[in-house]
């Protein structure tokens, strides 16, 4: 049998990469990933799945030359709004504290995170779409001279 014209286009398997966790923190386990590295043309889609766990999960300060959403979705059937856990993001100096599902747009360039996600009593469906055609780059915060913190 040939192989269909877009069969490519349509991603089933698992990114080949390891879990993330800090050492006490909830578990984000790769799902679904396809960009320019797995596919010539597409953009940056990034899905995993955030464990329950008690205690927070971090993402530290930095930015994208490129355009970022993010999405945090929770699963409570009864409620699709509930996040199921507390999330606290900032971006640049403002912090928020979301304890919905939500989407969160950063500009490139725009310095966002820490997010820290605690107290995760449901899995939660994360994702990230950016707009560069391979692997996202990060600038951390911390790299960056003081007038960029
Ligand atoms: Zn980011």
């Amino acid at each position: 049998m040939t192989e269909k014209k877009w069969e490519k286009y349509i991603l089933t398997e698992p990114p080949k990469m390891e879990p993330k966790s800090s050492p006490d923190g909830p578990k984000m386990l790769p799902l679904l990933m396809q960009n320019g590295a797995n596919l010539d043309g597409a953009f940056h889609v990034n899905c995993m799945w955030v464990t329950p766990g008690p205690n927070p999960g971090i993402f530290e300060a930095h930015s994208h030359p490129y355009d970022e959403m993010i999405g945090f979705v929770g699963t409570n059937p009864e409620d699709p709004y509930d996040l199921g856990a507390e999330a606290t993001l900032w971006i640049e100096d403002e912090k928020y504290v979301i304890t919905r599902s939500f989407l969160a747009f950063f500009p490139k360039g725009v310095v966002h995170c820490p997010l820290t996600v605690s107290n995760v009593r449901r899995p939660i469906l994360l994702f990230d779409i950016q707009l560069c055609r391979k692997r996202p780059e990060f600038i951390w915060a911390k790299d960056s001279p003081p007038a960029r913190r």
